[in-house]
């Protein structure tokens, strides 16, 4: 049995089986993709914009999905978003990031950074109180210390609420 984060118990002999597998292997990131890490490494966001239709893709890739053109045009964006969509994770989840089972709840959300308004980043709130939680809130980036980045998404820890006047 396990306890969910709301207090349910369920029974988990069904949700897990142990599959021993041990892998190791690297993966070409392309052009594209390091340099977005490469941003993230430097504490920013960087995603690129079709030069013929003008939208923008996070995370970046070579050829627009809708024109098929070579993506070019680099630019930074945020930190500072506006929350579009939120969910709170309460069953606990295997993160193959961590490796291991997730501690809930967190807090997930679609933000749309600060100059690329059609496109949304999906990444971690430190807002995990669902009374001030809100669509259009107002979020910025939070980066880890410089030297303990590595060129990973999970660079950004969360994003945090932040007021600004009206
Ligand atoms: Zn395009």
């Amino acid at each position: 049995m396990i306890e969910r984060a709301d207090g349910l118990r369920v029974d988990d002999s069904y949700y897990y089986i142990t599959i021993p597998l041990h892998l190791e292997y690297k993966w070409a990131q392309g052009h594209y993709f390091e340099t977005f890490l490469k941003g993230l490494k430097q504490g920013k966001i960087l995603i690129n914009q079709c030069p013929s239709c003008g939208r923008h893709q996070i995370p970046p890739i070579n050829v627009c999905g809708r024109c098929h053109v070579e993506m070019g045009e680099w630019k930074e964006v945020g930190p500072r978003g506006t929350v579009f969509a939120f969910n709170i994770v309460v069953d606990p989840v295997y993160d193959s990031g961590i490796p291991g089972m997730r501690e809930v709840p967190y807090t997930v959300a679609h933000i749309i950074l600060d100059g690329a308004p059609d496109v949304t980043i999906y990444h971690e709130l430190e807002e995990q109180d669902l009374s001030k939680l809100k669509v259009g809130m107002r979020v910025e980036a939070v980066f880890k210390p410089e030297k303990e980045r590595e060129g990973l998404l999970s660079d950004i820890i969360y994003f945090r609420t932040v007021t600004e006047p009206e």
